[in-house]
């Protein structure tokens, strides 16, 4: 085999309770994690060296080097494997780049699975799971797919039952967010407020609205404790959530730490009706239409 191409999914976080900051730099995390059908392909082929090239949807924001989580995934697995293998990556872009969906993620767990199929390592997921912990916090569940709750920094996963499809809206922002920096802004509002942070638990009503597929009591239940961080860094995510609620989103929220904005809408002709308003209010550089849950990274 010479090539492998891996289609892999968005994700969007239902509940993000952030806990207290960590002596290694990370928050303890309850993260429910749903992948939505927004998709990066990766086409991994044999070469000697390697190399990655990316292209579509802001890759021109993307590392070509070894900052490139694709690549330092490739290199972990052929770490892992003992072997030098080479391979070049291609990434074909539509999850938006630093717009708190793991586009980057995605692209390593895409990496991962195409180039255990491209070198014929035959490694079970376990393995590819312990790798992708290594290269970032939600890499693992970018393996993964479906809804899933995240422990730890939010790389320990128990899948979640879900009934029926959710149908979502994605207000696109003007530029990205670091992660590192609004995690960093979360700490330093609550020092400002001075209250202590309550340990991290799970919303049970959310995990209730999942297993019935109630639409009206998820988005009723969906929570962010990164979006008053997300919201200072960038003031006009304020006006873009407003926008939301007002066209009569059944949820509204910041997605991982944005700016990507996302909205949950009852029917796919509710999100088309949505996707509309939010578009001719000019509140977004961009909307798309999606839903969830969808499978992890898949031979495309
Ligand atoms: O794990 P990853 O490299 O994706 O994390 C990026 C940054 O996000 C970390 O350097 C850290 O600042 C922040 N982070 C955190 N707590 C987590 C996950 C990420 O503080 N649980």
């Amino acid at each position: 085999m010479n090539s492998v191409t891996v289609r892999v999914p968005a994700k969007v976080n239902l509940q993000l309770a952030v806990g207290p900051l960590r002596d290694d730099g990370y928050h303890d995390l309850v993260n429910v994690f749903h992948a939505v059908s927004i998709f990066d392909e990766v086409t991994a082929t044999a070469e000697t060296g390697m190399s990655v090239r990316v292209e579509g949807e802001s890759a021109d924001q993307v590392p070509e080097d070894g900052d490139n989580l694709a690549i330092r995934a490739a290199s972990a697995l052929a770490g892992h494997a003992g072997r030098s293998y080479g391979v070049n990556l291609v990434i074909r872009k539509a999850i938006p780049v630093a717009g708190g969906m793991a586009g980057g993620s995605a692209d390593a767990a895409a990496a991962l699975v195409a180039c255990n199929e491209l070198w014929g390592l035959g490694l079970p997921l376990e393995d590819l799971m312990e790798i992708a912990a290594d290269i970032g916090s939600d890499v693992p569940f970018a393996l993964l797919g479906g809804t899933a709750v995240g422990t730890g920094r939010g790389e320990r996963l128990t899948p979640l039952e879900v009934s029926g499809t959710f149908h979502w809206v994605f207000a696109l922002a003007e530029g990205g967010l670091s992660t590192a920096t609004v995690y960093a802004e979360c700490d330093r509002l609550r020092r400002a407020t001075g209250e202590q942070t309550p340990w991290p638990r799970v919303s049970e009503p959310l995990l209730a609205a999942l297993r019935a597929g109630d639409a009206e009591a998820l988005g009723a239940g969906l929570g962010n404790d990164l979006q008053p961080a997300a919201v200072m860094l960038k003031g006009s995510l304020a006006r873009t959530l407003a926008a939301g609620r007002e066209y009569g989103a059944l949820g509204s929220l910041v997605s991982g730490s944005g700016p990507t904005c996302a909205f949950l809408a009852g029917s796919e002709a509710h999100a088309g009706e949505l996707a509309a308003s939010l578009k001719e209010a000019d509140v977004a550089r961009d909307v798309i239409v999606a839903h969830g849950p969808v499978p992890g990274p898949v031979p495309a």
